[in-house]
């Protein structure tokens, strides 16, 4: 269901308003039921379709190779990729550009060293 966002004259309000299909005649606006609603343009408009993301990555050799041998550089890229390089969660693009610089998240537990260690 394509949500399409509009901003109210009347209420100088963003709103946010599921539509079935896409129509040019701005619906009224469902606060104060003036037509004075206007359509704004949303990154989900200008985002590209995922085939367009996927043809774009299939026609990445060095990528796909990646992502063929589990490379988690490319996973990272992948991942960028197919998110449109936007709307990700802070703590997951930190996690992804940690990757994409080749370091590892390691557990905690395994940081701890054994008394052994230091003989
Ligand atoms: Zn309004």
């Amino acid at each position: 269901m394509p949500l399409y966002e509009y901003w109210c004259n009347n209420c100088k309000t963003r709103l946010e308003i599921f539509l079935p299909k896409f129509e040019n005649a701005c619906p009224s606006c469902p606060k104060c039921h003036q037509d004075s609603l206007k359509r704004l343009f949303s990154t989900f408009m200008v985002q590209k379709s995922y085939k367009d993301v996927y043809d774009n990555i299939l026609s990445d050799g060095q990528l796909t190779r990646g992502l063929m041998n589990n490379d988690p550089m490319a996973l990272a890229q992948w991942n960028k990729q197919m998110s449109g390089g936007e709307a990700v969660a802070p703590e997951y693009q930190e996690t992804m550009e940690r990757m994409e610089r080749g370091e590892m998240t390691t557990p905690p537990s395994t940081t701890n060293q054994s008394p052994s260690d230091s003989l």
